[in-house]
């Protein structure tokens, strides 16, 4: 499959398939901003890459149906060790004219209507898949990936990684309840 970085498509050459591997770059960038994505080195093999049929619907509006699947690293909450994930979803999207897109479709701390999720805009020219294959990447990262259901993360004493070796330290103290003990009647 043909590593891309453009995933643009003329409508006019549409019914279309489109086959194409993003790489690491792609990943890297589409998950930057995220949290659990920060402790990770960048790794050459994490990659996503979309298989879809591309179908003109009535005269301006277009669906893509297909397969996202990848490899990408993202760190455990409890740990922070990599956890590599391997996506695997259907694609499923619409894409209209973009003054058609709905609004505040994601806006922050919202829930997004499933139906209105794989909605699209394309500029009556061009349709272009990046945002779509962006979006399907970040979903793809769990909220909170372990790197095993049963990870006994770190101690918060000595900071060793609990899963490798077992340590001494007395149970943590709640730091709330610290703070508590700081307060001088
Ligand atoms: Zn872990
Ligand atoms: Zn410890």
């Amino acid at each position: 499959m043909e590593t891309v970085t453009n995933l643009s498509v003329r409508l006019t050459e549409l019914p279309k398939r489109v086959e194409a591997r993003l790489d690491m770059a792609f990943v890297d960038n589409a998950l930057g901003d995220l949290a659990l994505r920060k402790n990770v080195e960048v790794k050459d093999s994490d990659y996503v890459q979309i298989a879809t049929d591309l179908y003109p619907v009535g005269e301006i509006d277009a669906v893509a149906t297909g397969s996202f699947r990848g490899s990408v690293t993202v760190s455990c909450v409890r740990c922070l060790a990599d956890v590599t994930l391997k996506p695997q979803e259907k694609v499923n999207a619409t894409f209209v004219p973009m003054s058609n897109v709905p609004k505040d479709e994601f806006e922050e701390g919202e829930d997004i209507d499933p139906s209105e999720a794989d909605v699209f805009g394309h500029d009556g020219e061009n349709l272009d898949l990046t945002a779509m294959v962006r979006e399907m990447t970040v979903l793809s990262v769990p909220f909170a990936p372990l790197c095993s259901e049963d990870c006994k993360g770190i101690c918060a004493s000595c900071g060793h990684n609990k899963n490798e070796t077992t340590c001494t330290c007395e149970p943590a103290i709640d730091p709330r309840l610290a703070a508590l003990k700081e307060i001088k009647l």
